[in-house]
């Protein structure tokens, strides 16, 4: 099978997303970028994450142009293929409706630095992307243009999108993410969070390249 790794990698990661939580429902997507074969692993449109196989999930290239499998891939390859066109170390993209984050993007409002932990993000705000039908180009488009260099972008009414390295990694920033999304709401309800400022938020982002053992392949926070 094409890409057999990374289709049981989909299939591993969608069902760690749905036991999260994170993904109410059969929402969300994901997707894992080969750069070498230039493919596209995605989760196929509509499938319980529970009963989604290896052979369910779809191989396109960048274009959406299905090289392997049968089923309709995911309604978001374009939000998908557009991050690996603009971001050359992306390798996966995740996207999902969880709460907290949705929460923020109902609001239009971003996610701010309440929490050192948005450092994950490779920024101190993770800004929100105006209002699209879902399934779009210009979802896309909009998604892309306002991430600008964070590895993610709420997406208004909708949810949010997270980049990384590997897939262990843009999973760990969904739902670091949703950690920071959720202090930030519940801070706001009894009170004004405090925003860590540019400078401390520059010494977090300094000390995480060297986080966790100097030997291992660290993915994520
Ligand atoms: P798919 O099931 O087509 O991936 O759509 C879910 C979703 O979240 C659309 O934005
Ligand atoms: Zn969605």
């Amino acid at each position: 099978m094409l890409m057999q790794e990374e289709r049981e990698l989909i299939v591993e990661y969608g069902k760690k997303l749905s036991a999260s939580g994170l993904c109410p429902g059969t929402s969300g997507n994901i997707s894992i970028y080969n750069a070498e074969k230039k493919l596209m692993a995605i989760s196929p449109s509509g499938i319980d994450y529970f009963e989604t196989k290896p052979e369910d999930v779809v191989v396109t290239d960048l274009e959406a142009n299905i090289v392997d499998g049968n089923r309709k891939p995911s309604s978001e390859w374009a939000l998908h293929t557009i991050f690996y066109k603009n971001k050359p170390e992306a390798r996966a993209v995740v996207h999902t409706h969880s709460v907290y984050c949705t929460t923020f993007a109902v609001l239009g409002q971003p996610i701010r630095a309440v929490h050192y932990v948005i450092g994950d993000a490779n920024t101190d705000t993770v800004p929100c992307a105006p209002y699209c039908t879902f399934g779009t180009v210009e979802l896309a488009e909009k998604a892309i243009k306002v991430c600008g260099d964070s590895n993610a972008v709420l997406l208004a009414n909708h949810g949010i999108v997270t980049c990384g390295k590997d897939i262990r990694s843009a999973f760990s920033l969904a739902n670091n993410l949703e950690y920071v999304a959720k202090l930030q709401y519940q801070a706001m309800c009894i009170g004004k969070p405090n925003i860590l400022n540019h400078e401390q938020m520059e010494k977090v982002l300094e000390k995480f390249k060297g986080y966790g053992q100097p030997d291992s392949s660290r993915t994520g926070y």
